[in-house]
């Protein structure tokens, strides 16, 4: 029998390819490795069901086994690939060795902790990337019986949803970052204040321009000791210090990967033949958007390549809808360093060109209720990946 096309990574990229496959072709074989229970969910909904107070089974769309029998692919749950023969076209899995036909990585990205974590604490620190995160974090909150305190280390997109997200679920939230306002890298600093002053209202503390001098535990309670010699007590410590592409795999096969993903071209090759990424992992042609629509623009384009029809994808302007209810945001942050950034409007219903020496608009970040400029100023602005 030919070996199948094989899939690593049940996320949005692998499963999305898995299903746009499906739809052009029903009968060829597919294998879907995944290291997690292959429950099929969206992963952008894990910052929405605090204030919703969801349990985690309504967050999962469907099993693992109904997606696996929906989409006629053999998956394989909780099973690390452990590495690539990109000669003898085999994963190795432990003792086993599985031959597939072409191989795709979608093996997203995963979160980095810079800072050490004592065993004392370690039952009381999460990361939240994905539905088995979001199970164990949610298991102990519901575990308290009462609202919990929680310190959110980094006020970028994970940590702001969250923090958000945790208000409006009742609890304490206290959120630490460096910089000087939240979403420093989606947001200039005005609109920043913005929704600092939003959360703030909403009984969040902020401890900005702060950095984390260590972790301690004390019985139940977790110590967080910040750089300007303040300590805040949390039930639980919620970690949102960036993801970073998991390249391993890929890099110890010897195909072309660093620090911004595995390496593809607009095909999503990688540089060893028959072997392709997408999603989280993947930088395709120097981007790494770590994005729902690019990762969906790519399943797309990849299955008609694997069909037979190679094609290039292609990123339009696509603004990222941040899920801060508290202040609505949505932001095109610009490729390029911005000539400047030129903020209008009142209050905390602000709009920011980012623009380039000769004036054009190269990204842009909305507040409140100039979020409805999004349509008309992506239409402006240039595409990601044009
Ligand atoms: P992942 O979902 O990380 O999947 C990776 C898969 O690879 C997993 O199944 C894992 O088990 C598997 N894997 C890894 N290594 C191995 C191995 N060696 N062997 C076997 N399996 C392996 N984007 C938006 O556009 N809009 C949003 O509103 C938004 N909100 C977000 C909110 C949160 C809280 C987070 C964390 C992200 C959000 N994102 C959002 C980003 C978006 O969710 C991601 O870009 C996307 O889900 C990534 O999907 P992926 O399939 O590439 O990676």
């Amino acid at each position: 029998m030919a070996a199948p096309l094989t899939i690593v990574g049940s996320g949005m990229a692998g499963l999305g390819l898995a299903r746009q496959l499906r739809a052009k072709d029903g009968d060829r074989p597919i294998t879907l490795i995944t290291a997690d229970s292959g429950d099929d969910y969206a992963k952008p909904l894990l910052s929405t069901g605090f204030a919703k107070r969801l349990p985690p089974t309504r967050l999962a769309a469907r099993p693992a086994l109904e997606a696996a029998e929906q989409l006629n692919l053999v998956m394989r749950t909780h099973t690390r690939v452990e590495a690539i023969d990109p000669v003898s076209r085999t994963l190795r899995l432990g003792e086993e060795r599985l031959p597939w036909s072409e191989l795709v990585l979608a093996t997203g990205a995963a979160p980095t902790l810079p800072f050490a974590v004592p065993e004392a604490v370690r039952e009381r620190v999460f990361s939240i990337n994905d539905l088995d995160d979001y199970r164990r974090f949610h298991a102990v909150l519901q575990g308290l019986g009462r609202p919990a305190r929680v310190v959110i280390i980094g006020a970028g997109l994970v940590g702001c949803e969250f923090a958000n997200d945790l208000v409006a679920g009742g609890h304490a939230v206290s959120l630490v970052a460096p910089e000087a306002a939240p979403l420093p890298r989606l947001l200039p600093e005005p609109l920043g204040h913005a929704l600092g002053e939003a959360f703030l209202e909403a009984g969040m503390a902020l401890h900005l321009r702060r950095g984390l001098e260590g972790l301690d535990g004390a019985g139940d309670e977790v110590v967080v000791a910040l750089n300007d010699g303040s300590r805040l007590g949390a039930d639980l410590v919620l970690a949102a210090t960036g993801l970073r592409p998991r390249i391993e795999l890929a890099k110890a096969a010897g195909l072309a990967a660093d620090a911004a993903g595995i390496r593809v071209d607009r095909t999503l090759a990688t540089s060893a033949p028959g072997i392709y990424a997408l999603g989280d992992a993947a930088c395709v042609a120097g981007i790494n958007a770590m994005y729902v629509q690019p990762l969906q623009a790519s399943a797309k384009a990849l299955a008609a390549t694997l069909s037979g029809q190679p094609t290039e994808v292609s990123y339009g302007a696509w603004p990222v809808l941040v899920k801060t209810p508290l202040l609505p945001v949505v932001a095109l942050p610009p490729t390029r360093p911005p000539a400047r950034w030129r903020v209008e409007g009142e209050g905390r219903d602000l709009v920011a060109y980012a623009e380039a020496q000769d004036e054009r608009l190269i990204g842009f970040a909305l507040t409140g209720s100039r979020v409805r400029r999004k349509v008309e100023l992506a239409r402006a602005a240039p595409p990601l990946l044009g």
